[in-house]
């Protein structure tokens, strides 16, 4: 590998640690790596702090962690195929099933590295990860660089003029976009300097598990063609751009093909969001409202990363605090509408479709998410944390930024939430989100034969139209477990009982 004369002595060998980042392309903690060391060994690890309790909720057939296992396949093959580019056969990917903090100490000790990179990941439990890991390496002398790979901007880069983090979203989305150029778009050149790949060393086996023998098993995610990996990620990217320019305009309807699907490839990096947002901001400048529109979600993804990043307590309280006060409902008959939102037996055909969406594909679109987890907290009054929980556990997508986001601002308790008092009408949104009844057909086949105008609300039907549709109400499918006047009552008194407005 070739130095500058003027930086410093590459130092003999060092580790790199993926995360949530299973890519060889574009990869900043690869790519410094590479240029800091003589010989760089990649590494992952599966960590038991993360899978056991999955495990323990009876959560096997994860579609995640299937998902995470097929891109280290592919990032294995693509680190070996960088290698060779560079005459370095026997590249590998190292994985090991363990604890991750002990697992890369012990990894950095056996690879007698001098530095281990790594990607930030600015999730409460990831940094204190992250700090145990650094003051166990520190005590062999083994450094721990962490570098920005996962947003545009992130943590302090972008705050208002009094130096503090936006509070709002339109103000951040300003600034961000202002910020935005060649420089923090640009990619990083990891293959010009692969030839620092290192074989494995003798005698240490990649070790790449099996589903089965961490204690899981395949889900449905290839009968349902989410292919993982960079060219998972690619495939969907292509198939994008093409239909950018018009997501401003079908973005809302989950029964057409509108956002992306991009999100479980953002969540995992086997995409790189700077790639991303160069394709739109490219598309943007040209006048594309649509790559406008999309380009301003890649900037509220940051947003919500930097409002965790800022204030940690979102993780289990209202960003509002005084919204910590809210009495939820709770006891059997709350566990029971519980149960029924989850199971997506509520009677409202639009939230039930979406909650099956999500238990058979472990996504939920966009619109979805808001009117389901509106449904729970405003109008069923389920504490948010409860919802939160359920996302995160049948999420593919999962983040712990996006995800709480979401719900704060369903709940109204977040930052830059919509007023509480705004009501979820979900008779009204389906009549909006679904007009002909498309989606909730595809996930709801016993209404399938309904007409267009009485899908939405089947109890509003005449008994005539029900059975000609083949409709039982509460037999074949429930009678609405909420009555949207009683409900948003019930809404009021809660939310005003804070005295927020
Ligand atoms: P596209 O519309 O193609 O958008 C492209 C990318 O922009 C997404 O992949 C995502 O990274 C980002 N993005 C889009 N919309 C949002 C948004 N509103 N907030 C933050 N980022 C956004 N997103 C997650 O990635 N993980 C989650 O766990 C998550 N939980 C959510 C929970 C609730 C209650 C709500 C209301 C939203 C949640 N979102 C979450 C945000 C959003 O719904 C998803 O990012 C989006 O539906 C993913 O689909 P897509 O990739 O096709 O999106």
């Amino acid at each position: 590998m070739a130095h500058d004369r003027h930086a410093p002595a590459p130092l003999p060998a060092a580790l790199v640690w993926f995360r949530r980042d299973l890519r060889a392309h574009d990869h900043a903690a690869l790519y410094h790596a590479l240029r800091s060391a003589r010989r760089v060994w990649c590494a992952f690890v599966f960590d038991r702090d993360i899978l056991d309790p999955l495990l323990a909720r009876g959560l096997v057939a994860d579609r995640r962690v299937e998902f995470i296992r097929d891109s280290l396949a592919a990032l294995d093959e693509a680190l070996a195929a960088l290698g060779r580019e560079h005459g370095r056969e026997g590249v590998r990917l190292l994985v090991r099933h363990g604890h991750a903090i002990a697992e890369i100490d012990r990894l950095a000790r056996e690879l007698h590295v001098q530095a281990v990179y790594a990607n930030h990941d600015d999730e409460p439990a990831a940094l204190a990860r992250d700090a145990q890991v650094r003051g166990l390496l520190a005590r062999h002398g083994i450094a721990l660089h962490t570098s920005k790979d996962h947003l545009v901007f992130e943590r302090d880069e972008l705050l208002t003029g009094a130096g503090a983090p936006y509070g709002a979203f339109a103000p951040y989305r300003n600034a961000w976009l202002r910020r935005l150029d060649a420089y923090f778009l640009k990619a990083y050149p990891v293959q010009r300097h692969a030839a620092a790949l290192a074989p494995l060393p003798d005698g240490m086996a990649a070790g790449l598990p099996a589903l089965e023998a961490m204690g899981f098993a395949r889900s449905n995610l290839h009968e349902l063609k989410i292919a993982p990996g960079w060219r998972g990620a690619q495939a969907l990217l292509a198939d994008f751009l093409p239909r950018m320019a018009d997501y401003a305009r079908t973005r809302d309807f989950p029964a057409v093909k509108g956002p992306s699907y991009l999100s479980v490839h953002l969540r995992f990096g086997t995409c790189s969001v700077r790639e991303l947002a160069r394709e739109a901001h490219a598309r943007a400048q040209a006048g594309s409202e649509g790559a406008r529109a999309w380009l301003s979600e890649l900037a509220r993804r940051d947003f919500q990363h930097q409002v965790l990043h800022h204030h940690p307590r979102v993780v289990g309280h209202c960003f509002k605090p005084e919204f910590d006060h809210l009495r939820w409902e709770h006891g059997k008959h709350a566990d029971a509408l519980f149960a029924a939102w989850c199971e997506g037996r509520t009677g409202y055909p639009l939230v039930d479709a979406a909650m099956r969406q999500l238990a058979q594909t472990g996504y939920m679109h966009h619109r979805l998410r808001m009117l389901t987890a509106g449904f729970l907290c405003k109008g069923l009054g389920i504490d948010w944390r409860r919802g939160e929980q359920h996302f995160a556990e049948h999420l593919n997508d999962f983040d712990l930024a996006a995800n709480n986001a979401g719900w704060q601002a369903a709940a109204s308790t977040g930052c830059d939430a919509p007023p509480w008092a705004r009501s979820v009408d979900p008779v009204a949104h389906s009549r909006r989100l679904d007009p002909q009844g498309r989606f909730i057909r595809r996930y709801l086949p016993r209404l399938a034969r309904l007409p267009d105008e009485l899908i939405h609300a089947p109890w509003e039907a005449r008994p005539v139209d029900l059975a000609a549709a083949g409709v039982e109400l509460g037999d074949g499918y429930p009678a609405p477990l909420l009555r949207p006047d009683e409900a948003r009552e019930r809404m009021l008194a809660r939310y005003g009982a804070v005295k927020e407005a």
